[in-house]
């Protein structure tokens, strides 16, 4: 059965006037769920019991099941089972701005980045937009106040998932649901060209991050098989396509892993690379685990490299980190129950 909460309110629509009934049920519905957070057919007061009746038939409402939580004091971890027993996880960051909430795209990634958890684990498959609404739900519901931004930056990789993660935002960004603003919803890739050019035509204003994490081919492909693919060139080419259409500015990733990619040497080139560009560069502090062999850089070298971008005149800031703990990285708590 298909899970309701795949539809956008558009193909909620669809599905009334294909069976007879009036198109305000779909505005109707779409509020009880995303608005009352009802998630039972029968109690949906203003839907007839005929009509109640069909849905329970025709759609799947159940939630996602909460197997682990990992509490701290900025961070919540989840980690969550689907229908089919597969596990994902989603992380909630409390800032004094609000709270935002890092979701899982797949279950696993094929990507196979060589510092990540996700990606040593392989996709087992693609999650569904419902999959990837209902983290949210979930998360919303249980805590004390609403989330206000959302990062696709979970496991997996969502360009390589494309169409059930637009999915996925439209439904969140909807006015009549969930309410997210484009603008707090950022989507974080590894760099797959062709899917950067689709995203700049989607006509919305949600963000885009850009996992580089290297400045030069012989180091990326080193770090990401992925650019072995579509090598650096290709990326930042794409970035600015997507500057062009978007007139967004764009946010680059970049782990700093010790004595691998955090040389003055690396941060000079990576200047030389992004200058002119309208992009920011988030210095991320790498989470160590106990299956991969890097470390992370320690401060002096993270203000170093964060030093010779500044004075390269590149936009720059260090990422917190949050829940470094609780093995709040990409896939961390997955691996681990899944080993
Ligand atoms: N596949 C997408 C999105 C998920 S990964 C991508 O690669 O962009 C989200 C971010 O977490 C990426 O920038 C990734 O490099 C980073 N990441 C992976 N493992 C990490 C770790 N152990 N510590 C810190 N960041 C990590
Ligand atoms: Fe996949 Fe992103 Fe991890 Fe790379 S960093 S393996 S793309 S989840």
């Amino acid at each position: 059965m298909e899970s309701i909460f795949n539809l956008k309110y558009d193909d909620l629509v669809d599905y009334f006037l294909s069976i007879g009934e009036k198109k305000f049920k779909a505005d109707q519905v779409f509020r009880w769920i995303y608005e009352k957070r009802v998630y039972d057919f029968s109690q949906m007061s203003n839907i007839s019991k005929e009509l109640q009746e069909k849905l329970k038939e025709h759609f799947d409402i159940s939630m996602l099941t909460l197997r682990t939580k990992q509490e701290s004091k900025d961070t919540n971890k989840y980690l969550f089972e689907l229908a089919d027993g597969n596990t994902i996880e989603a992380v909630l960051m409390k800032h004094d701005y609000g709270n935002s909430v890092c979701v899982s795209s797949q279950v696993g990634c094929n990507m196979g980045c060589s510092f990540c958890e996700s990606g040593r684990l392989k996709k087992v498959r693609d999650l569904e937009a419902s999959e990837i609404v209902r983290q949210i739900l979930m998360i919303d519901d249980e805590s004390d106040t609403r989330v206000s931004s959302v990062v696709v930056m979970g496991i997996g990789e969502p360009f390589d998932n494309y169409n059930n993660v637009m999915n996925f935002i439209r439904i969140i960004n909807d006015d009549r649901g969930i309410k997210i603003g484009a603008r707090h919803i950022t989507v974080s890739t590894s760099g797959l060209v062709p899917m950067i050019d689709k995203y700049g035509d989607e006509n919305i204003q949600t963000n885009l991050a850009i996992s580089l994490h290297a400045p030069n081919n012989e180091l990326r492909s080193k770090l990401m098989k992925v650019n072995k693919a579509y090598p650096i060139e290709q990326v930042i080419d794409a970035i600015k396509r997507y500057i062009d259409k978007t007139n967004r500015r764009v946010t680059i990733e970049y782990l700093l892993l010790d004595k691998v990619n955090d040389t003055t040497e690396c941060a000079i080139e990576l200047s030389e690379l992004l200058r002119g560009l309208n992009v920011y560069v988030n210095l991320i502090p790498y989470n160590e685990t106990s299956h991969i062999e890097y470390k992370k850089s320690n401060n002096e070298r993270v203000m170093n490299f964060y030093d010779v971008l500044k004075k390269h005149g590149i936009n720059v800031t260090v990422r917190r980190r949050f829940g470094s703990e609780i093995d709040a990285a990409c896939g961390q708590l997955r691996a681990k129950e899944v080993n």
